[in-house]
């Protein structure tokens, strides 16, 4: 079976999104099947908008197609419309490169991110045509692999998982795909066995499971599973041609990581407690990261990241030089973390250049007794103070994150954050009127390996509660909004991260009464929730009460670095009120990391006492202002899609456009202001899967190139799919590519009755008007659009049965500019009574005035 056809022909005219299923995006890798020896996909267990930005997915997608041998691929949570198509046609869920079922890969391994995606993880087992369930699959089934933060924790998914990775999966990975390369005809048990001998893996369906004094069931592998860590992260490798999706992402950016791992010791992070010691991307190497990235991506921004950007050694230096590189391509450089000290407002400054969208910060807790427990200590002070220099710089806007829930709160920390609020912007309306700020409030839900591992969650009914007090404190001022997580995510989440196997059977039924895409809000079904809680009597208050210090803990076979007795430690200060130093600056706290990793450590302390010493006398981070040269010449490109690139809207085939132009290293003019774009025209809006080989692109240059060089360097820089056949100079004050259309011709293809159609193309000709129904300009109060009758007769220029070599149909059309309107191809589609996702339309000829 030809999959691809499959799913391009029957299944993506179907769904509302179909560029998030293409597999065709820039620096996709497409490998010879018959020249691969083990197939991978790699599964993000949520919406493609959300999955695609995650950086270890690149990574490991950039090391595993490295070999020869091995070919991954990816696949992503389908969206309710496209489970929906593939239930009713009983198709299985697919990889995107090559659309191939999951069922005939190798191995899939998926990444644990966060509890709200494990049931589209049995989602996506189930829709692969797997059991959900390791001991039902046999060795006709591919090996399920999962790493990610959830792994610390595996027990509430270890049924459905063959083999879990704990720890940094830049080295382990290859051997998992050697190994498994190497037993690749043994069977099943041969494979789990093999898996389960490499440090950091483990197979659990090689084990015994146990239970626990206080009722908990959890496996019991024999021996202490130690996370692997990567030393070096120079080593480590970094991906330089990043996937450029056609699809509009929740954050759109490429990602450089600059660090890993965080010794600020804040007490409920996982995060930063599970990647001790803190290791850092040389200077030298980010600065070739970043080069690259932009010159091989076309991305318009890059994220330097880690879990705090402001604390990397040579901050100042490295954030100005990236800058600059990044103004240098018409780029920007962005920090997904910022510092709560005026030094992050000023690197903040210096990258954003012009853009003054909005500034985050994440003080967590509003009162100084409580900043103590967490371990988060700062002076209300020096947040009104950060506030004030982001306002002196510009900036209007400021996201505070806080969190509800912490152990020890009372009401009046929950009081103090709306105080908090108040105060801050009284401050911030000194320096400008119209400040504003937004509250991010989530929920604290206890993970393992924190401090906090002990702590009680608070419930359902008292979320909704303390969250009122800050919608009742918060409501009489405008300029605060009030931004809250939704209770039942907690909730959900909270049942689960410190669950053991009875959690299995909680998520395995939430699946089953229809629970899939937690993560996203308006998706998340309580109902199902609830169901699933009552059919396993699931001891929900157990799992969200507090915990003995005593007690055994599900995870306890894991050693994820930090020491039992030093999270016990961290605890007991945390309600004594002590706070913890950073060991950065500081001597070590005895976390235990440095038992197995002391040369990490040392390295570590060693490489920020040396920059403490020379970063005082580094100057401020300065960038010189860009003024835009003016356009010295037009080219005009002839450019057309195919293919998958035929389901790209309207924005994506624009953006898809940019991109390429930025990769071909074109000197593109852009706008003046505060939001410059680029100056690109194009000559119409290609509906969405229509094909097209007559479409024009003007694009203003602001240093002249020979056009056939531009057409050169364009065609080595396009995704597939896209194409571009001529390029010519055209004068730079000739009229605008839209306003100069006059007509367009199209191919119609379809499987239909040919008299029938062509019946309906005499009648079509021979009536004096058509008259179709087109969306208006929005009225109303509602501004809802209003619909108008158009006569669409006098657009239609020709339309006629063509020989056709295959066994559909196809039909001439052709359309004129008559009183500014064209007749569209699906309202000639629906004249003729075809079916609009069985039939195939593609444009063969613009004509514009001054070119017939
Ligand atoms: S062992 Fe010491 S130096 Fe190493 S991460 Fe822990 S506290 Fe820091």
């Amino acid at each position: 079976m030809n999959w691809r056809s499959l799913v391009l022909d029957e299944i993506l005219p179907c769904v509302s999104k179909p560029a998030q299923y293409l597999g065709t995006e820039w620096n996709a890798v497409h490998k010879d099947t018959d020249s691969v020896e083990l197939r991978v996909c790699l599964a993000f267990p949520d919406l493609y908008e959300l999955g695609l930005g995650n950086l270890g997915l690149h990574v490991l997608y950039a090391i595993l197609n490295q070999f020869p041998w091995c070919w991954a691929e990816r696949a992503y949570a389908p969206a309710p419309d496209l489970e929906a198509v593939l239930r009713a046609r009983e198709m299985p869920l697919f990889t995107l490169e090559s659309k191939t079922p999951l069922l005939n890969m190798d191995l899939i391994g998926f990444t644990l991110q966060s509890e709200l995606t494990y049931t589209s993880v049995l989602n996506m087992i189930d829709r692969a045509g797997l059991p959900l369930r390791s001991e039902q699959r046999t060795h006709a089934h591919p090996i399920v692999i999962a790493g990610g933060p959830g792994a610390l924790n595996p027990e509430p998914m270890a049924p459905f998982i063959d083999a879990f990775v704990v720890g940094d999966g830049e080295e382990v990975i290859g051997e998992i795909v050697s190994c498994l390369r190497g037993v690749r005809r043994g069977t099943r048990q041969e494979k789990l066995e093999s898996l389960n001998a490499i440090a950091g893996v483990w197979a659990p369906a090689l084990h015994d499971v146990k239970r626990l004094a206080n009722g908990a069931i959890v496996s019991n592998p024999g021996r202490i599973i130690t996370r692997r860590t990567v030393s070096e992260l120079d080593a480590a490798p970094a991906p330089e041609s990043y996937l450029v999706p056609f699809a509009q992402l929740v954050h759109d950016r490429a990602g450089i990581e600059i660090m890993r791992g965080c010794a600020h010791g804040c007490r409920f992070c996982q995060a930063g407690m599970i990647s001790r010691p803190v290791r850092t991307r040389s200077i030298g190497a980010i600065e070739r990261l970043v080069d690259e990235t932009f010159r091989k991506t076309g991305y318009e921004e890059i994220s330097l990241l880690s879990l705090s950007s402001c604390d990397y050694p040579e901050a100042r230096t490295l954030f100005a030089q990236a800058a600059r590189r990044a103004h240098a391509d018409d780029a920007a450089v962005s920090a997904p973390s910022l510092r709560l000290d005026t030094f992050a407002v000023e690197l903040a400054d210096a990258i954003s250049g012009v853009r003054r969208s909005g500034l985050t910060f994440a003080p967590e807790a509003a009162t100084k007794r409580l900043r103590v427990v967490i371990n988060k200590n700062f002076d209300n002070e020096t947040l009104f103070t950060v506030i004030e220099e982001a306002m002196r710089r510009g900036w209007q806007h400021v996201k505070c994150y806080f969190m509800i829930g912490l152990p020890t709160e009372t009401d009046e920390d929950v009081e103090a954050i709306a105080a908090l609020c108040r105060e801050a912007l009284a401050r911030a309306k000194q320096i400008n009127r119209r400040a504003r700020i937004t509250t991010g409030v989530s929920t604290f839900v206890p993970k393992p390996f924190t401090p906090f591992q002990w702590a009680g969650q608070i419930g359902f009914d008292e979320i909704r509660r303390r969250q009122a007090i800050l919608a009742r404190e918060l409501k009489p001022y405008s300029a605060i909004k009030f931004g809250y997580h939704e209770a039942e995510s907690s909730l959900v989440e909270g049942l689960i991260s410190r669950g053991d196997r009875r959690a299995a059977d909680l998520i395995e039924s939430a699946f089953r009464h229809g629970a899939r895409l937690d993560s996203s809000s308006d998706l998340l079904d309580m109902n199902a929730w609830g169901k699933a809680i009552g059919e396993t009597q699931y001891p929900v208050d157990a799992m969200l009460g507090e915990r003995p210090l005593d007690a055994p803990l599900p995870w306890d076979y894991i050693d994820a670095g930090v020491s039992a007795d030093w999270l016990r430690a961290e605890w007991a200060r945390a309600l004594a009120g002590a706070v913890t130093s950073d060991c950065r600056w500081s001597a070590c706290n005895q976390c235990g990391v440095r038992e197995a990793l002391p040369g990490e450590c040392n390295t570590m302390q060693a490489r920020w006492r040396e920059t403490a010493e020379h970063t005082e006398n580094d100057g401020p981070v300065l960038l010189e202002s860009r003024n835009e040269p003016l356009a010295v010449q037009r080219v005009r490109f002839r450019v057309g899609r195919f293919d998958e690139a035929r389901f790209l809207s309207n924005l994506e085939w624009i953006a898809a456009w940019i991109r390429a132009l930025r990769r071909a290293r074109l000197p593109v003019s852009h706008s003046q202001g505060f939001h410059a774009h680029p100056k690109v025209t194009f000559s119409t809006a290609p509906p969405v899967g229509e094909e097209s080989e007559a479409d024009y692109m003007d694009v203003l240059l602001r240093d002249r190139i020979a056009p056939e060089q531009c057409l050169a360097r364009l065609q080595a820089a396009l995704p597939q799919g896209l194409c571009v056949y001529e390029a010519a100079e055209v004068p730079l004050a000739a009229p605008s590519l839209m306003s100069a259309v006059t007509g367009c011709e199209y191919l119609i293809f379809a499987s239909a009755d040919a008299p029938e159609v062509l019946g309906r193309i005499r009648s079509i000709l021979e009536s004096p008007n058509v008259s179709v129904e087109r969306k208006g300009r929005p009225t109303g109060p509602r501004r809802s659009p209003a619909s108008i009758t158009v006569d669409i007769r006098p657009a239609i220029a020709a339309l006629a049965l063509e020989p056709s070599e295959s066994d559909r149909l196809c039909v001439r059309f052709s359309t004129c500019l008559v009183a500014g309107r064209l007749a569209k191809t699906r309202e000639i589609v629906h004249l003729l009574g075809l079916d609009p996702q069985k039939t195939r339309v593609r444009k063969i000829a613009t004509r514009l005035r001054g070119c017939e």
